[in-house]
């Protein structure tokens, strides 16, 4: 499939995870990429498995930082012309109760998670708008951005809001030929998640949190970031896509 041949797709989050699996899903299937991380050397890592393809670039990017985000996107603008897609896989993790959560831990993940995810947004879909061109944005919630999880009080929040400023900005950015969507993955083996699989009863745990009986792997959600983000899925807007092996589907059985 060629599915992105002469499109430019920007990847937040690009040097580690569901972020690499997505620059190599969507390079593999023809897009010109500008892989973003706040890590630099993870990224160039990642882009280096492309040897020196001019179809790709990596760049050094705080998404919680406005000034850097907008340097982000008009360099993309310059090097590569119109931009069509954007996927924000940056964020962080968060743990904390609503009893114990320190208000500096809360204003991190958020300022992160939803703060950088609105800033990526506004960037690209300004870009768009001033080229007058059509374009699909990606953004990473969770199953915590659609059901409750204890001790991820901050990061719910964070993923809910994800949920929230995607389906508004579909409604806003629809007559302009943008599509927004959401996607909820479940545990997913990452370097954010390995430590949860570090103990075999918390593993076990999570495997059977899913019906489907295992955690997902980053080119699973690669797989469907690619869909949500072709033709493919021209009449798709507005959504969440869970991606999470059937764990938020219905109550656990009693
Ligand atoms: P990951 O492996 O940690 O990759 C995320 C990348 O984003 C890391 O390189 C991270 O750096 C970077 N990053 C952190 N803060 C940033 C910032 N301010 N600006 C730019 N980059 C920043 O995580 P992942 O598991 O692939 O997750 C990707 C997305 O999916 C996240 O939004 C996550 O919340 C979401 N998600 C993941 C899972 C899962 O089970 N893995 C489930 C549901 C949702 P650091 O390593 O320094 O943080």
């Amino acid at each position: 499939m060629n599915r992105f041949e002469n499109k430019t797709v920007l990847v937040t989050g690009a040097g580690s995870g569901i972020g690499a699996a997505s620059v190599r899903r969507l390079f593999d299937e023809g897009a010109s990429i500008v892989a973003a991380d706040i890590h630099k050397e993870n990224v160039d890592k990642v882009v280096r498995e492309f040897g020196g393809s001019a179809r790709i670039y990596a760049t050094e990017v705080d998404i919680s930082d406005r000034d850097q985000v907008a340097a982000f996107v008009s360099d993309a603008v310059h090097r590569f012309g119109n931009l069509y897609g954007l996927v924000n896989c940056a964020g962080i993790r968060g743990v904390g109760n609503v009893l114990d959560l320190d208000p500096e831990s809360w204003r991190k993940v958020l300022s992160v998670n939803l703060d950088g995810t609105f800033n990526v947004c506004q960037a690209f879909a300004r870009a768009l708008k001033n080229a007058q061109v059509p374009g699909a944005i990606v953004n990473l919630s969770s199953a915590a951005g659609i059901r409750g999880v204890p001790n991820r009080l901050a990061y719910a929040a964070s993923k809910y809001g994800i949920v929230g400023i995607s389906q508004t900005m579909a409604l806003e950015l629809g007559p302009l030929g943008v599509r927004v969507n959401a996607i909820a993955p479940g545990m997913i083996r990452t370097p954010m998640t390995e430590v949860m699989f570090e103990n075999p009863d918390n593993a076990q745990r999570i495997r059977s949190a899913h019906p489907v009986g295992r955690e997902g792997q980053p080119e699973e959600v690669a797989a469907a970031v690619a869909f949500l983000l072709s033709e493919d899925a021209s009449f798709i807007t507005g959504i969440v896509l869970p991606v999470d092996g059937g764990k938020t589907a219905g109550i656990a059985s009693h």
